[in-house]
């Protein structure tokens, strides 16, 4: 009860100063397989979804931070499904940060390039289908990709972040993530080698996506 009055009353005080703003509501210390994290919840005021953080070390300083800001894929992230590379880059960038001692994960709750999870799952149907992944986003009704980087950006500027070394492989997202106070001062590749499953699946993201992959 005294979270909902909580809830309520910050998304009437977001909707009274304008924009709606994340809000951090948690923060813990995460061991993991990679080492110590500490894990920040954000909540959006405007629909309650809940996104996270994981920091490394000492970001204090904001710059050049390096930084990998991951759209939720509950089947490659948690069941390690071969169709996408989502879950060995979420692995990845752990492993980065955690080796380079600093940096930051943003994990936002979009699942399946902001289409949910049971989209998604459609479109898989339609890729056994023969479509492509952006064929069958368009087919049923979606862009390519719905993401918005808006609230992961938030979230760096909550935490005091002002320029990030981006891990990624799509020179789109590095436009996606400036603004607001942040900057990307470097796009860092974070390539996975592709399997029989995935070779086509990153074939289309170089394609008809424009992510820079050098093995496909
Ligand atoms: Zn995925």
């Amino acid at each position: 009860m005294l979270d909902q009055i909580r809830t309520c009353l910050r998304s009437a005080l977001s909707a009274l100063s304008g924009t709606p703003r994340v809000l951090r509501v948690a923060t813990a210390k995460l061991p993991t397989d990679y080492g110590e994290f500490d894990v920040h919840i954000y909540e959006n005021p405007a629909d309650l979804q809940t996104h996270v953080a994981l920091v490394r070390g000492d970001i204090s300083s904001g710059n050049d931070v390096l930084a990998r800001m991951h759209s939720a894929c509950l089947t490659g992230d948690v069941f390690h499904s071969i169709r996408c590379d989502c879950g060995p880059q979420l692995q990845t960038a752990m492993r980065r940060v955690a080796d380079e001692g600093r940096g930051v994960i943003v994990y936002l709750n979009q699942e399946g390039r902001g289409i949910g999870l049971a989209n998604k799952i459609r479109a898989y149907t339609l890729q056994d289908e023969g479509y492509d992944t952006v064929e069958a986003n368009e087919r049923l009704g979606f862009p390519a990709d719905s993401r918005d980087y808006g609230i992961g950006v938030q979230i760096f500027r909550d935490l005091g972040v002002r320029s990030v070394r981006l891990l990624t492989n799509n020179p789109r997202k590095s436009a996606g993530v400036t603004g607001d106070g942040l900057s990307v001062s470097e796009r860092v590749p974070i390539e996975i080698p592709p399997s029989d499953s995935t070779r086509r699946y990153l074939k289309t993201k170089k394609d008809k996506l424009g992510h820079e992959l050098t093995s496909v």
